[in-house]
């Protein structure tokens, strides 16, 4: 605990010192303090630069604001100050010297502790008053599979993720039958209803709740995107997505309604975990241009802003076929992933 204090406290020094000096870069930063810290926190050298690193990150992300520690604020331990003597023994560097302590993990964990294990965070919570050790792993990521079929997946707000087979995912983990709009159209409401109170009590009450809709979205997330890869994976198919650059310009087209939910929703975080479960579990993922996919007819090919009948609604202008209009899209990205280089593109009409 001790040397948790005296690390936030020297990140506090050398943010002060960062701010005045508009000095931001790790190596300058180092110049300018690294003896003072050592001298007046009683650091060792490599928590030292433990600190000056995680002030850096912190000024660099807002240069005008001077960075402020909470004093149980996480703390880095690198290989250098860090080791796992055994199986279930940690040893950290603190001010006393290296200190051999019994740790527990969950049964989650308890695979990955074979792995080679990298960078550690110290973390403390007041409330149960226990440290935490967040450990980064390396995970081995299989050669992802030659697959010769995709998985089409259409990201929209209405419906989270929509798949070329004609799944909707939509739901959190815990409120089974609650649709995840459900919940956030709660969460919004009573937002709006705390802001207007203004009080010290609504504002404690509204950092508790926007701290779980986060928990809320990420656990949602989680659940989409393992559902998204293990269906995937155990029909031997890769993942299509929209390429994300482009994400935010095709949404617009839907709606600014629908553009503000979007900003509002991790869809980079859902994406991200698609991304990083798929390579744990060898499911190549493709992405694909978004032009056109939700306006061209997974039938027949013809491609107009007419057959997007309604927000809901795909009507083929063409050849009359009727479908969901996410499921057609997800069909339309699921393709797109497997057409040869040389091949025709999608056939494209004015409208
Ligand atoms: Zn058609």
């Amino acid at each position: 605990m001790r040397t948790l204090e005296q690390f936030n406290a020297a990140c506090n020094a050398i943010a002060a010192v960062a701010f005045t000096e508009q000095c931001a870069g790790k190596i300058d930063l180092q110049k300018l303090v690294y003896y003072d810290i050592r001298r007046n926190f009683g650091l060792s050298a490599q928590m030292t630069i433990r600190a000056i690193s995680k002030v850096s990150e912190a000024y660099k992300r807002d240069k005008t604001l001077q960075p402020h520690f909470r004093a149980h604020s996480a703390m880095v331990y690198d290989q250098r100050i860090c080791a796992f003597p055994g199986p279930d023994r940690v040893s950290l560097l603190t001010l006393d010297g290296r200190a051999v302590m019994p740790f527990r993990f969950g049964r989650y964990a308890e695979g990955m502790l074979a792995r080679k294990r990298g960078q550690c965070d110290l973390l403390y919570r007041a409330s149960s008053a226990t440290f935490f050790l967040a450990i980064t792993v390396d995970a081995p990521e299989p050669t992802p599979d030659e697959v010769s079929d995709y998985l089409g997946v259409d990201l929209g707000i209405i419906n989270i993720a929509t798949t070329s087979d004609g799944e909707i995912v939509n739901h959190g983990p815990t409120q089974i039958h609650a649709h995840v709009n459900t919940v956030r159209a709660r969460y919004s409401r009573l937002r709006a209803k705390l802001q207007q109170k203004g009080t010290k009590s609504a504002k404690r009450l509204l950092k508790t709740r926007s701290q779980r809709e986060t928990r809320f979205v990420r656990d949602t997330n989680h659940c989409i995107s393992k559902a998204l890869v293990s269906t995937a994976q155990d029909t031997a198919r890769g993942i299509a997505l929209e390429n994300l650059k482009n994400i935010r310009t095709r949404i617009t087209v839907r709606g600014k309604r629908q553009r503000r939910v979007l900003h509002s929703w991790g869809f980079f975080q859902l994406r991200a975990f698609i991304a990083y479960k798929a390579a744990l579990a060898g499911v190549r993922v493709a992405l694909v241009n978004p032009a056109y996919t939700s306006q061209t007819c997974s039938q027949c090919g013809q491609c107009a802003k007419a057959n997007r009948h309604t927000q809901a609604k795909f009507l083929c202008q063409s050849c009359g076929y009727a479908c969901h209009a996410d499921v057609n899209a997800a069909v339309n990205i699921g393709r797109a992933a497997v057409i040869p280089p040389n091949a025709a593109p999608l056939v494209t009409s004015a409208g």
